[in-house]
């Protein structure tokens, strides 16, 4: 399976409501040469370029292709979302469907794939002007994790309030809702539970509870209900340590030993006290989050 980017211009073209309005959407192939190369069931992110609006340009929805490139012409619907006469013209398309849609939260927007330790190299951000872009594997596996946690900024800011109203919709037990409410005020419970079977920071000596985080090895968002409450998804952490482990810079093998990306410099190492020798123990419940985390977190 390939994973593709297609970008689209608002300037021409309004990308936006065409995605908004279909469920099933006709994307141009205009980069011929990957005529034998796309293949049913690929994975396509849709990026809107910059358009008139510098900076606003990036990623707003994931795809599959369900068609072959065929040669097309357009009905007059597509007149609509059209600011030229270009859709009058036939041309190379392959069908999409559209399998999810991030408007504000979890867009990815171009800048801040300018910061990315891996996809900062992505050919879309130097030759910007093709409509398809085939990825390297490395740059899809990336891609595909940034996409399934893009969410997550977005979440954070949500505020305990609003996460207990939506509870009261959530389709959970009473005793779960709970639970939940109690852990997730100032994530007290969850850390407390941590806390009694644990008292410094897994990788270094910091004990005072107050700078210690309790860090959930499959993140909140990942995570089902029970998953969320349960003492073996968390490490307490310091800050420092929280921070790297969180954003995936570290993780840990199944034995222990910790595993550190190729992506964090020597530098940012020594300064943030980390190093090749350092493992942790984890029983069997640990195991299975990390082996979660190591896949779908790690950037490498
Ligand atoms: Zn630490």
């Amino acid at each position: 399976m390939n994973t593709w980017i297609f970008q689209g211009n608002p300037r021409f073209f309004d990308v936006d409501t065409y995605i908004k309005n279909h469920k099933y959407i006709w994307w141009s192939l205009r980069q011929e040469h990957f005529l034998d190369k796309i293949e049913l069931d690929d994975e396509v992110f849709l990026w809107r370029s910059d358009g008139n609006n510098r900076g606003t340009g990036g990623i707003l929805a994931k795809a599959k292709v369900i068609s072959l490139p065929v040669e097309r012409t357009n009905d007059e619907t597509a007149q609509n979302y059209w600011y030229t006469d270009e859709w009058k013209n036939p041309y190379l398309a392959v069908e999409l469907e559209v399998l999810q849609v991030k408007w504000e939260g979890g867009f990815i927007n171009r800048l801040s794939l300018l910061e990315h330790p891996v996809l900062k190299d992505l050919l879309i951000l130097r030759q910007r002007t093709q409509t398809n872009y085939l990825l390297s594997q490395r740059h899809a596996i990336t891609l595909q994790k940034l996409w399934n946690n893009s969410h997550d900024i977005i979440k954070s800011k949500v505020s305990v309030e609003s996460d207990m109203k939506n509870l009261i919709s959530d389709d959970i037990t009473e005793t779960e809702r709970e639970q939940v409410i109690k852990s997730r005020i100032g994530q007290s419970a969850f850390k407390k539970g941590l806390l009694a079977i644990e008292n410094k920071c897994r990788l270094c000596g910091v004990t005072n509870e107050q700078f210690l985080v309790a860090s959930h090895i499959k993140p909140w968002n990942e995570a089902n209900h029970q998953e969320r409450l349960d003492i073996d998804n968390g490490l307490l952490l310091c800050p420092n340590h929280d921070a790297l482990f969180d954003k995936g810079y570290i993780s840990f093998d199944t034995d222990g030993k910790i595993i550190i990306s190729d992506y964090l410099d020597e530098g940012t190492r020594i300064f943030l006290n980390i190093n090749e020798n350092m493992n942790i123990e984890m029983n069997e419940g640990q195991q299975e989050y990390m082996k979660w985390h190591k896949e779908y977190l790690l950037i490498n």
